[in-house]
């Protein structure tokens, strides 16, 4: 196991949310919000992978500890994968939630491949520089009209067809079990115990 490791985010939800998926892996889950001065990493990369490999390295250097940094977001097919890196700020600078996935909605107008996915990449970057990149994903296809109140982001527009909802409609407890997240932290903890350490 792994003792301690940093979480690159302040978003204590997150934060809850990995130690949870990761129980076992880390002997101890910290946020950023605990690290006085933490280096701003900007998120300027062209794939998840490049972005939280990043971040990863940067806090992992700043505080001698090992570190576990996420990106993710939403790959259109019919966009050619897009908004992907760009999904936060996909309506620009202020964009909102509602006005992202509004501008998703109007790009795509009434094209009928509407398949896409919900992509997370997690790096980690141990104290001996050792590094592990792992991929989630959670595929869907992108609705007509929002719909469903729970969730963030893409949520109210991204279709489940397993559940037949929208991942806003669905509960959070099934959303953490089906989510690129929950996918991608599988896949860490699938690696970290299959490596001999
Ligand atoms: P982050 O890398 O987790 O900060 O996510 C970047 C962006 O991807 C968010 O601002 C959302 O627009 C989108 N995104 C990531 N995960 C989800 C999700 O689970 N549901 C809906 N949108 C998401």
């Amino acid at each position: 196991m792994i003792e301690e490791v940093v979480l690159a985010t302040r978003n204590e939800g997150k934060v809850r949310e990995f130690a949870q998926l990761l129980t076992g892996v880390f002997g101890r889950v910290i946020s950023l919000n605990e690290i006085d001065g933490a280096p701003a990493v900007v998120e300027e990369g062209n794939t998840f992978r490049e972005n939280a490999l990043k971040k990863a390295r940067a806090i992992s250097s700043y505080t001698g500890k090992a570190a576990l940094a996420d990106d993710s977001g939403l790959e259109v097919d019919s966009l050619g994968g897009g908004p992907g890196v760009y999904s936060a700020r996909y309506s620009g600078e202020n964009a909102t939630d509602k006005s992202n996935y509004e501008k998703l909605l109007t790009e795509l107008g009434g094209a009928t491949d509407r398949t896409a996915r919900f992509v997370c990449c997690l790096a980690l970057v141990e104290t001996d520089g050792r590094e592990t990149v792992v991929t989630g994903t959670c595929e869907g296809i992108i609705t007509l009209a929002p719909g469903g109140e729970g969730g963030f982001g893409y949520d109210p527009i991204f279709y489940v067809p397993k559940f037949g909802k929208t991942m806003a409609q669905l509960s959070p407890s099934v959303k953490n079990n089906i989510s690129h997240r929950a996918e991608a932290a599988r896949e860490l903890r699938r690696l970290l115990g299959a490596v001999s350490r």
